[in-house]
């Protein structure tokens, strides 16, 4: 087998791990593998913009942000991560755009900032403009912008490489497993350092706003190896999904003054957030839409969808400021936003959890942070909490940028003082790759992926989505068991080599599965409700039993494992504002 070797290697080509590549570029010899061409990165279709205090719009504070951010999270995130976060945010904008990031600018050149759900002023007293945007395309131009510099700076790219396993030795993360999709051959990178930037894993869900590559391989790969992942019980839907069909109509629609009606036009977030209104977060807004539909509030003939209303605004600044909106609901539903409001359903749209890192993006294992030297997580991959129980609005981006520089930083830090020449490969994961892979194409009986996968995809939309309850999970449970032995014994039909999507789309479904399990035990463990994770059975917040993460192992026989971690609450012990108390918008 070809064996590849680079000081770093980076998997995933999204704003997280090209933020990492552009930190190392020059500094250490960095390769970049993905399995999509990197613009194709889920990255490139964030629309509604990135979070920073710069206060250009207003007057505005980091520590209001953190603190929205705290709130924003049911209080689960680490206090200390948010902080780096929030007071690295300015700088982290500043950067980009000296980059060549084209932000929209206000009329006299300054970076515009638009208000976006949670983020306020003075501590919850009314919205702030916080996020920065260009127009609705802003992950399609930092990712663009974040490219260019990556070529600029010659990281070596390895496009449509898909990695399959982690390579370990003494203790130690040393490279990967890789297949390339042109040829079907699999070749080994050999690492000194290996970081996982692999994004989300909404394609677990049947309705979902996510790519069709967010399929979870870097979770997937990480429990394989014996690492946990954290809260994975808490999953966002996002409250503006294209009814039926899913597709984002971004929060900066609201934003910019579109405002949520129920069926008989009643702007019903009045009523769930007096104060911020539509502008609540996403738990709160998606959970309202829900509660609508169950009293009967509902639009269209079957009372089943909400509408997003944006014909307050002039056509002028739909054009200017709202484009790819405008155009999804041309192109998908017929209809022009400016005259009609856009039928809108919840949307599954973010992993708040994954693999464990601390701010430095190192991967731990346990409660007191042991690490596994050599590997690094950074992105929606990773979990490091700055998001804890409902992530805000354009704070992913912000994370991506402040913690891919970070892990990129730490990794040059390393190098420079473990001097080693890197460990030998073991070739154990290349045989387990390899048996797997023959396994699949071998058999002369089994189910198609598609099959598995439907199924699997039902089971999390109608037991594991915004509503949930102890019969509904332990019923998930008991049905993700199975789906693990069928997607164990699929069988892919098609022998050829080259770009073997049904061989490569098993191989997704087998982390799909696992994860799925994970966060289907972490939410019936979890009786509370808190944030993204909403029980009809424990609806209120229990801060006594359930202020702390989960932790989650794969064991070899398939069970998950449940440990916990404490919540950093370490600004809490200072200020008043940061102690857990209810949420009231
Ligand atoms: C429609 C939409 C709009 C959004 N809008 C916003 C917004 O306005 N503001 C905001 O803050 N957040 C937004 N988000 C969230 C944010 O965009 C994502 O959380 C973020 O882009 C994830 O970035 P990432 O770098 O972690 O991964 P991604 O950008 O998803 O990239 C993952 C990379 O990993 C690679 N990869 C995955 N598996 C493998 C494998 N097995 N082998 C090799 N490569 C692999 C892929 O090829 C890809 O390059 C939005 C999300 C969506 C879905």
């Amino acid at each position: 087998m070809q064996v590849v070797y680079h000081d770093v290697i980076i998997v995933g080509a999204g704003l997280a791990g090209l933020r990492a590549a552009v930190e190392l570029a020059g500094k250490q010899d960095v390769a970049v593998l993905s399995k999509l061409h990197p613009l194709r990165s889920h990255s490139g279709a964030a629309q509604g913009g990135i979070s920073a205090a710069l206060g250009n719009a207003e007057k505005d504070s980091p520590e209001w942000h953190a603190y929205d951010t705290i709130k924003g999270s049911d209080y689960l995130a680490d206090h200390y991560a948010v902080q780096v976060m929030c007071n690295d945010a300015p700088r982290a904008i500043i950067e980009l755009e000296h980059l060549g990031v084209p932000f929209s600018r206000f009329n006299d050149g300054r970076i515009a900032q638009r208000p976006f759900g949670g983020h306020t002023r003075n501590f919850g007293e009314a919205p702030v403009r916080r996020t920065c945007y260009a127009a609705d395309r802003t992950g399609h131009v930092c990712l663009h912008t974040l490219y260019e510099q990556s070529l600029r700076k010659s990281v070596s790219f390895y496009d449509e490489y898909q990695v399959l396993d982690l390579c370990r030795a003494e203790g130690f993360v040393n490279g990967v497993v890789a297949i390339e999709l042109k040829t079907g051959r699999l070749v080994m990178f050999h690492a000194r350092a290996v970081m996982f930037a692999t994004g989300g894993y909404g394609k677990a869900w049947k309705t979902t706003s996510n790519a069709f590559a967010n399929t979870g391989d870097g979770l997937g790969i990480a429990l394989d190896n014996g690492i946990p992942l954290q809260d994975m019980e808490f999953v966002q839907f996002h409250p503006t999904g294209l009814y039926q069909l899913g597709i984002l109509i971004t929060e900066a629609a609201r934003g910019e003054g579109g405002v949520l009606r129920n069926g008989k036009g009643e702007r019903f977030m009045e009523r769930y957030a007096p104060s911020i209104k539509d502008l609540a977060p996403r738990d709160i807004v998606s959970r309202s839409i829900y509660e609508e539909l169950r009293d009967g509030r509902g639009a269209g003939s079957m009372k089943d969808h909400v509408l997003l209303d944006l014909t307050s605004l002039s056509r002028e600044k739909i054009a200017e400021k709202l484009p790819e909106i405008e155009s999804f609901a041309k192109i998908y539903l017929g209809i022009d936003p400016s005259d009609v409001p856009i039928p809108v359903l919840p949307t599954c749209h973010y992993a708040m959890g994954g693999i464990p890192t601390d701010v430095n993006g190192r991967v731990t294992l346990d409660a007191q942070g042991k690490e596994i030297p050599g590997f690094w997580a950074a992105g929606e991959v990773a979990c490091v909490s700055v998001h804890g129980a409902n992530r805000l609005g354009s704070n992913s981006l912000l994370d991506l940028i402040v913690f891919g520089r970070r892990a990129g930083k730490d990794i040059n830090r390393f190098l420079d003082r473990v001097c080693l020449a890197p460990l030998p490969l073991a070739t154990d994961s290349a045989d387990r790759v390899r048996g797997m892979i023959e396994s699949f194409m071998g058999r002369s009986a089994g189910e198609t992926v598609a099959s598995v996968r439907i199924d699997l995809q039902k089971v999390m939309m109608d037991r594991v989505s915004v509503f949930r309850d102890e019969q509904g999970l332990s019923d998930a449970v008991e049905k993700l068991a199975v789906l693990q032995e069928r997607a164990a014994g699929i069988r892919v039909s098609d022998q050829s080599r080259s770009f073997n999507t049904e061989l490569l789309e098993a191989i997704e479904l087998q982390h799909m599965v696992n994860y799925s399990k994970v966060v289907a035990l972490s939410a019936l463990k979890r009786r509370e409700s808190r944030g993204a994770h909403g029980r009809d059975d424990y609806p209120l917040r229990d801060d006594a039993a359930w202020l702390k993460h989960s932790l989650c192992f794969l064991e070899e026989n398939g069970e998950v494992r449940h440990t916990e971690k404490p919540v950093d609450l370490s600004l809490a012990s200072s200020r008043a504002e940061f102690v857990p108390k209810e949420r009231t918008y």
